[in-house]
C-alpha cells in the first residue's frame, strides 16, 4: 500500500514542526508547531497552512513545547475539524500553554499597535486569539501511554514516554504492517522531575530530533554544579536575574533544581519570583500528575511535599505587579516567559537589566536562529527590545543542560538500541543543518544506510 511522508517544518531547522502521513485512503497530521524566529517572517510562515493539514483526518502532538504544538489554534481556526491527540498530562498542559501563548501575543500586538499607530504604520494582528486558543482545546483528546489506537482508516497510534518533559512521547505509527516511529524530542537519561526515554519494540522507519545531534552536554550534576556558581556569583554582585524560560517544563525543571540547591545549604536563600501569568497554572498540571515522575522526585515528594518550592515562589499575576518588579533590588530571580524572549514579560525585564554589568540573563534552553534570545547568547552589543535599542553589558550566561534534550551520546544510544540491518529509512528533523548532518554522520558509522535529512515540503515514500 502506497504511503507517503511530507514535511511541512522543522526540516533543516528546530522549530514549527508538522508532517503528515498520507496513504490512500487516510492520513494523519503530526504536531502544528510554531515556526520561531525574525518576527515578520515568522508570522508570515506561522500563517501558511498547508492544504495537507486541514485536511488530514487525525492529529497527534508529543508534547507541549510551542515549536511542537504552538499552532494548533490557528490549524483549527483556518478550518481543521478533526480529534487532536495527545497524552492527558500533555493535554492539560496544552491548554494552559496555548492560553498562555495567545495571552502574550495579544497584548504584544496591542502594545506594538500602540506604537505603529502613533507612527501611522499599519497595524499587526495575533496569530490567534484567547477564544480560539480555547475553541481548539474541544477537539483535544486524551490517550494513555501503551494504549494502541486507530486513529483514521488503517492508521494505529501509540504513546511512548520520550523524557522530555511532562507528558512527553515518542509516537508510533502502525500502517499496513510498517511501524513508523517519531521520537518528539527525547530527554536525556537522568534529567529531573521526568524519567527517562522508553525503548519503542523494532521500528521500520525512525524519525528523529536532531536539536543537539553534534553537541555533548555535560553530566546532570556537573550542570548543577555551573548552576551553583552561576548564581553564587551573582549573588554576591547582589545582581537581578533574569532567566527567560518556555512557561511550562522548563520552570519547573529549573526551579526543582534552584529549591534543592537551596535545601542542601549550597546556595543563599533569594527570592525568586515567577512572572509568567499561567506558571503557576502548569505547576498545578504537574501535581496533578505524579504518574509521569521518575524515583527521585516521587521520593522528595514524599519527604518534602512541596518539590516546586511553593514557599520560596512568588507568582506575578497582574500587569501591575509584574512593572513592579522593575524596582526591586537584587538579589533575585526573575523567571519569565517567553522561551526566546521573542515577546511577553520577559521583554520589560530585559529592558530594565540588561545595562548593568551586575545583572545576569541566565538562559537555559535552545535559542532559534533571528530570536532576540539567540542575539543576547552571541553576546551582540546591543539589542533592539520592542523597536528602541538598550546597551547589552550585563552578564550572560547559557546553560544547554536544563533545554531537556538528548546531546549527541544520548541521541546515538537511542540509536543503538535497533538493529541498524531492519531500520528501512532515518528521518532527521528538528536540528540546524549542522546539527543534523552531525548526527546523520554518526549515525551512519552504526551501520544504518538510509538517512535523510528533509527538506520543507519535501515528500517520501516509505516503503
Ligand atoms: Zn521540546
Amino acid at each position: 500500500m502506497s504511503l507517503k511522508l511530507t514535511f511541512f517544518g522543522a526540516a533543516r531547522t528546530v522549530t514549527g514542526s508538522k508532517f503528515v502521513l498520507r496513504t490512500r485512503k487516510a492520513s494523519v497530521l503530526t504536531e502544528f508547531g510554531m515556526f520561531q524566529g525574525h518576527r515578520k517572517k515568522a508570522f508570515e510562515i506561522n500563517s501558511r497552512v498547508p492544504q495537507a493539514a486541514l485536511n488530514a483526518d487525525a492529529m497527534v502532538f508529543s508534547h507541549t513545547h510551542i515549536d511542537h504544538s504552538g499552532n494548533i489554534p490557528r490549524l483549527v481556526a483556518d478550518g481543521y475539524k478533526g480529534l487532536i491527540y495527545a497524552t492527558p498530562a500533555t493535554i492539560d498542559l496544552a491548554k494552559i500553554m496555548l492560553l498562555d501563548s495567545a495571552e502574550i501575543q495579544e497584548r504584544d500586538v496591542e502594545y506594538v499597535n500602540k506604537k505603529h499607530a502613533r507612527r501611522g504604520e499599519p497595524l499587526v494582528e495575533p496569530l490567534y486569539t484567547v477564544e480560539e486558543a480555547q475553541t481548539a482545546a474541544k477537539q483535544f483528546l486524551p490517550l494513555h501511554y501503551h494504549e494502541r489506537r486507530e486513529l483514521a482508516r488503517g492508521i494505529h497510534v501509540t504513546f511512548y514516554d520520550a523524557g522530555h518533559i511532562l507528558g512527553s512521547a515518542q509516537v508510533l505509527y502502525e500502517i499496513d504492517g510498517r511501524r513508523i516511529l517519531f521520537t518528539g524530542d527525547l530527554g536525556q537519561p537522568d534529567l529531573p522531575v521526568v524519567r527517562d526515554p522508553e525503548r519503542v519494540p523494532d521500528p521500520d522507519v525512525i524519525i528523529s530530533e536532531s536539536t543537539y545531534g553534534g553537541r555533548v552536554h555535560p553530566p546532570v550534576e556537573e550542570a548543577k554544579e555551573c548552576l551553583q556558581k552561576i548564581l553564587q556569583d551573582a549573588y554576591d554582585r547582589k545582581a537581578k536575574i533574569v532567566v527567560p524560560a518556555f512557561s511550562v517544563g522548563r520552570t519547573q525543571s529549573l526551579v526543582f533544581v534552584m529549591h534543592q540547591l537551596m535545601d542542601e545549604g549550597r546556595l543563599p536563600q533569594m527570592p525568586i519570583w515567577v512572572d509568567s501569568p499561567l506558571s503557576l497554572e502548569a505547576t498545578g498540571v504537574f501535581r496533578k500528575h505524579p504518574e509521569c515522575f521518575d524515583d527521585e522526585t516521587r521520593e522528595y515528594l514524599d519527604q518534602d511535599k512541596d518539590p516546586f518550592g511553593f514557599f520560596r515562589l512568588r507568582y506575578v499575576k497582574t500587569v501591575a505587579e509584574s512593572k513592579a518588579l522593575n524596582d526591586i533590588k537584587g538579589p533575585c530571580v526573575i523567571i519569565a516567559a517567553s522561551g526566546m524572549c521573542e515577546g511577553g514579560r520577559v521583554v520589560h525585564h530585559l529592558k530594565k537589566i540588561v545595562p548593568d554589568e551586575k545583572n545576569l540573563v541566565l538562559i537555559t534552553g535552545f535559542q532559534a536562529p533571528g530570536t532576540l534570545g539567540r542575539r543576547i547568547v552571541e553576546g551582540a552589543e546591543v539589542v533592539r527590545l520592542y523597536g528602541e535599542e538598550y546597551p547589552l553589558n550585563c552578564q550572560v550566561e547559557v546553560l544547554n543542560e536544563y533545554s531537556a534534550h538528548a546531546d549527541q551520546n544520548d541521541l546515538l544510544e537511542f540509536f543503538r538500541a535497533y538493529n541498524p540491518k531492519k531500520v528501512k529509512q532515518v528521518f532527521l528533523v528538528h536540528g540546524d543543518e549542522d546539527q543534523s548532518k552531525a548526527l546523520a554522520e554518526a549515525v551512519w558509522e552504526l551501520g544504518y544506510e538510509n538517512i535523510q535529512i528533509p527538506e520543507v515540503e519535501q515528500t517520501f515514500d516509505i516503503r
